[in-house]
């Protein structure tokens, strides 16, 4: 089977924490446990105007949300994603769009 991962267009991302919700409520992980982790990031205060990034990026605890794979369903974070910034796929397709988009990240556990 092609390995999969995730493609993050964080040029996108508003910071909504919708994906975290998800990805906790899918998991039934506990309060402030969840597989994705949305780091703000505020430019230094001489860059006007002042710019924030969100920068959300799976850790240790997602597991591509195999389960909902497995029935040919979306993992819980793209769906919920309000920005429709995440997509999921084999990394060889993932990684052309990496290429194509300038502020993107990509992540594939082991
Ligand atoms: S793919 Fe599933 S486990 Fe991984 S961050 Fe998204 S919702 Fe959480
Ligand atoms: S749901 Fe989408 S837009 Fe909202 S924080 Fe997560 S990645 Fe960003």
């Amino acid at each position: 089977m092609a390995k999969m991962g995730l493609f993050i267009n964080y040029d996108y991302c508003t910071g909504c924490q919708s994906c975290a919700v998800a990805c906790q409520q899918e998991h039934d992980f506990p309060a402030g446990k969840c597989g994705i982790t949305v780091t703000e990031y505020v430019y230094p205060a001489e860059k006007k105007p002042v710019a924030v990034d969100f920068l959300p990026f799976p850790n240790e605890l997602c597991d591509l949300c195999i389960r909902r794979h497995q029935m040919g369903e979306d993992p819980a974070c793209v769906k919920h994603c309000q920005a429709a910034c995440m997509m999921f796929g084999p990394l060889e397709q993932l990684v052309k769009e990496m290429e194509k988009t300038p502020r993107s990240a990509l992540f594939s556990p082991r």
